[in-house]
């Protein structure tokens, strides 16, 4: 896709013109409150001279945190003439579920990582997905989108990527993601990829980095702190910012190879984690229980680890519900 594309979104910057714009995405949103309203949604663009172009996203989903703070940081912080190259900046990619601290969009309950590559005549989400698929990726060199768990999960400060058929692109994806100095480095295996802005970005050839750095609808200094070195890092991993990356300890490689990695609740209940992130489980151990407050003579519901591992993610909320990921165990990385 490109910028000859329809789109109902219009910039107010040049996205290849030298220096710093702060720019504004206005996307048209006619509704019963505004007639012929709209949404200002930011975005920044630092560029000086050839080079590559990185792209940045926050809030990808509304209710994640590390992203927006470090990367609104960031547009303040960097200037043109230590960027060689250039530096997309997009701090809320779904700009009304962040306003509204959901993961998805108030307006049309669109979950922004599974509209991509977006419809231009589709919904609010859909014309963000395109709009960012058309004239931003189609930019990039490497994409950065920075989640964390959200309202529903919590996880360990960790780098994702994606096990890429392609060895070239898995190679510069791998070095980017160990450049990025999370302290884990996950090779995830995803449930449902299809929609997700790191498959458009992946197919497309370039090299794409996610990250979970946390969850609970917060952040946290470590959190923060993480994201903050790593978009550091992955500047001066690409050469567009001077220096060598800060990492200060190799991330541990970690992956999930197989569905026996996510546990999920079959049934409803109050739920009970048996152990915290970061513990390593043995396959078959009891990882949590599913209790039943209101049914006396009925026994809990025990959750049980399908492969050995570390816990990397657990399930937030005091209840769960049938189909929830209640955790999910990692394995170290072979390769
Ligand atoms: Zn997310």
């Amino acid at each position: 896709m490109t910028d000859d594309e329809f789109s109902k979104i219009s910039l107010d910057i040049d996205l290849d013109a030298e220096g710093k714009q702060h720019g504004t995405m206005t996307i048209p949103w006619s509704r019963d409150e505004s007639s012929w309203g709209s949404i200002p949604m930011p975005l920044t663009v630092i560029r000086n001279g050839d080079g590559p172009t990185v792209l940045f996203t926050g809030a990808n989903h509304g209710d994640e945190y590390e992203g927006p703070i470090a990367l609104t940081k960031l547009r303040s912080s960097l200037k043109a003439k230590d960027v060689r190259g250039r530096v997309i900046i997009v701090p809320a990619l779904n700009l009304p579920a962040f306003r509204a601290g959901k993961r998805t969009s108030p307006i049309d309950d669109g979950n922004m990582n599974r509209a991509f590559p977006g419809d231009a005549r589709g919904t609010i989400t859909d014309m963000i997905a395109h709009f960012v698929t058309s004239r931003l990726i189609s930019r990039a060199d490497v994409v950065v989108d920075i989640h964390a768990g959200g309202r529903s999960m919590n996880l360990l400060p960790m780098s994702i990527i994606h096990d890429l058929p392609d060895e070239k692109q898995m190679t510069a994806t791998l070095a980017a993601l160990k450049a990025f100095g999370a302290p884990y480095g996950m090779i995830l295996t995803e449930l449902d990829a299809v929609g997700m802005i790191d498959t458009v970005v992946e197919e497309a050839g370039k090299v794409f980095v996610s990250t979970e750095l946390g969850g609970a609808a917060t952040s946290t200094v470590e959190t923060i702190s993480v994201a903050e070195r790593g978009v550091m890092n992955i500047l001066k991993h690409t050469g567009v910012v001077a220096g060598e990356p800060d990492i200060p300890e190799p991330s541990k490689l970690i992956h999930t190879p197989t569905g026996a990695c996510f546990v999920s609740a079959r049934t409803e209940g109050l739920f009970e984690i048996c152990h915290d992130l970061g513990a390593h489980v043995e396959k078959g151990d009891v990882i949590a229980r599913v209790h039943y407050l209101e049914d006396p003579d009925r026994a809990p519901t025990d959750l049980i680890a399908g492969v050995s591992g570390q816990v990397v993610c657990r399930h937030m909320p005091g209840l769960i519900k049938r189909g929830d990921c209640a955790a999910v165990i990692a394995e170290p990385w072979p390769g």
